[in-house]
């Protein structure tokens, strides 16, 4: 699928005399059950309800509404029992398939982790998720094994460091993907910090924006490496240079992935950092009221932008939203430099940012406390997290860089990854999630030592993209990767069943130049088992290594 093609996914018009659900044209009866569980009660009250209730009463107290439904709105999702067999994913009912405890999802917005928040994170992991923590690539953290009971002190800690889950989940503006070197890049167009700050202290958790369509994803940078991955939320605030008005951002709308994916689209509005919460604003609540609901698998902006098209869309921003009408702007350059800002880079202030990597995300409780440890030692202050799975350093003293990157290295987060360790990226996959086929995270973090055991002392100049997910859905952005991976259950050539994957081609993302950024393709009938998985990878590389062309 090109560009073009993924853009202009075809939306069907509603049957006549049927409605999209829009609750601007169509009225607001629900159409749904789920339309019906988010009108029946706001998402956001489940919480007083867990603080009083069922965090004493049990996990057998939650009724099934807020159990499947709003506990979503604070981050948590019931997890997957162990030891249920992927190929029966599909044939089992939720009760089946769920434990009684939870995977928690805490955002963490692209804001700095002090060494505090880095110890509480550590001590909620080690005391109530048995060390369980990942980095997701929309810069959260997810914890599993959460029961019900210990929430209220969970909460009580996160928040005493800033931190929140609130609306990480459910129909809801989710968490925020944020330049990880705000603030700090020497190269840096403007600030997305105090753009962010503003967003979160108006509208978290409001109660008007807690009953949308679907999710809403937001990102902000201002870097030039455009490294929000931007092209795939569903507003994108990019930061470029006006030629009169200055630095401030472009607008990008109805980007996502999943099962008809779709590039967000260039509105050609500047928009200024005093307006960019109120622009924001603007864009979730058309979202909201004019977001398609009658069929949950168009209900994502991207829909509804499909069907106005770009002019359309600004138009009713301006118009019916803001009361003013955006000034033209500049599209950002072309990306410089890598998005992930692994390895040791100088500040603005004299002082370095220094990008680690953990394999596939994985970071877990003693971690987080040793980091913190860590990073107090030589004098450095906080840290980020990246839409890469990745962690940024900040404030490092240049004398104490060395002295950082070997005690990184001594915690498994090395500095200088290998290409497939670099650009690995996996979704939760069966280990922890009720939709998951296949195992995502192990098998990905095998095929990684395996690949490095193959190329080493191999001089990669290009790094590999190597993204895993376990199920259809795109949580690890499978259609932006040079190989993407779709978990499913493939048949041998013997015919036996085993846990494997659907290949998907040639994605690629952080680029502005719409004929190179683009969703790559499926290769129909190209499936490997996740044995395979190490081979292929090899066989794909050493043909691009034979047969690229000069500059390819
Ligand atoms: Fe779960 Fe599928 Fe998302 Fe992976 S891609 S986290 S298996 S829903």
């Amino acid at each position: 699928m090109t560009v073009t093609e993924a853009r202009r996914a075809p939306v069907r018009p509603p049957r006549a005399g049927r409605s999209n659900g829009q609750w601007a044209i169509d009225g607001r009866a629900p159409l749904n059950a789920n339309e019906e569980l988010k009108a029946a009660d706001n998402g956001l009250n489940v919480r007083q309800r867990i603080e009083s209730i069922y965090a004493h009463e049990g996990f057998d107290s939650i009724p099934d509404d807020d159990l499947h439904g709003r506990f979503r709105w604070w981050g948590l999702y019931t997890q997957r029992r162990p030891g249920i067999d992927g190929g029966r994913t599909a044939q089992l009912e939720t009760s089946e398939l769920e434990d009684r405890y939870f995977m928690l999802r805490v955002r963490t917005d692209g804001q700095s982790l002090s060494p505090a928040a880095l110890r509480v994170l550590g001590g909620i992991s080690t005391e109530f998720a048995r060390d369980t923590a990942d980095i997701t690539d929309r810069q959260n953290i997810q914890y599993h094994w959460i029961s019900i009971e210990d929430m209220p002190e969970i909460w009580r800690r996160l928040e005493s460091v800033g931190l929140e889950t609130t609306t990480a989940c459910g129909d809801t503006p989710r968490g925020f993907l944020g330049s990880p070197v705000a603030g700090v890049a020497a190269d840096e167009i403007i600030d997305p910090t105090p753009v962010i700050r503003e967003i979160k202290r108006l509208y978290l958790g409001d109660p008007e924006l807690a009953n949308l369509p679907r999710k809403f994803k937001t990102a902000v940078t201002g870097h030039p490496s455009l490294d929000v991955v931007h092209e795939i939320n569903d507003i994108s605030l990019v930061g470029v240079r006006h030629p009169t008005l200055g630095p401030g951002y472009d607008l990008w709308v109805g980007g996502a992935l999943s099962t008809t994916p779709m590039l967000a689209e260039r509105l050609g509005a500047f928009v200024s950092e005093e307006r960019a919460a109120d622009v924001w604003h603007g864009v979730v609540r058309i979202f909201r009221d004019y977001g398609y609901r009658r069929l949950r698998n168009k209900a994502r902006l991207k829909f509804l932008l499909a069907e106005w098209g770009a002019e359309k869309f600004r138009q009713v921003l301006e118009t019916e939203y803001l009361g003013y009408a955006l000034p033209d702007g500049p599209a950002p350059e072309p990306a410089r430099g890598a998005g992930d800002h692994v390895g040791v880079h100088a500040q603005k202030d004299g002082r370095f940012y220094v990008g680690a990597t953990p394999v596939v995300g994985r970071v877990g409780g003693p971690l987080f406390t040793d980091l913190a440890e860590l990073i107090e030692r030589v004098g450095a202050t906080r840290v980020h997290l990246t839409a890469h799975q990745k962690l940024v350093i900040l404030d490092v003293p240049e004398s104490r860089v060395e002295e950082l990157v070997a005690g990184l290295d001594e915690l498994g987060l090395t500095t200088t990854p290998s290409p497939f360790r670099r650009s690995t990226v996996a979704c939760t996959g069966i280990e922890f999630c009720k939709l998951a086929i296949v195992d995502t995270k192990d098998t990905a973090a095998r095929a990684v030592a395996e690949l490095e055991r193959r190329f080493a002392g191999e001089d990669l100049d290009q790094p590999i993209s190597l993204h895993v997910n376990g199920c259809p859905n795109s949580c690890a952005r499978i259609q932006t990767a040079d190989i993407g991976l779709k978990g499913q259950i493939v048949t041998t050539d013997d015919g036996v069943q085993q846990p494997g994957f659907q290949v998907h081609l040639g994605g690629g993302l952080a680029s502005t130049d719409r004929e190179e950024a683009g969703l790559g393709r499926t290769v129909r009938g190209l499936k490997v088992t996740a044995e395979q998985l190490p081979d292929y990878v090899e066989r794909v590389i050493r043909r691009y290594q034979a047969d690229r062309v000069e500059g390819e």
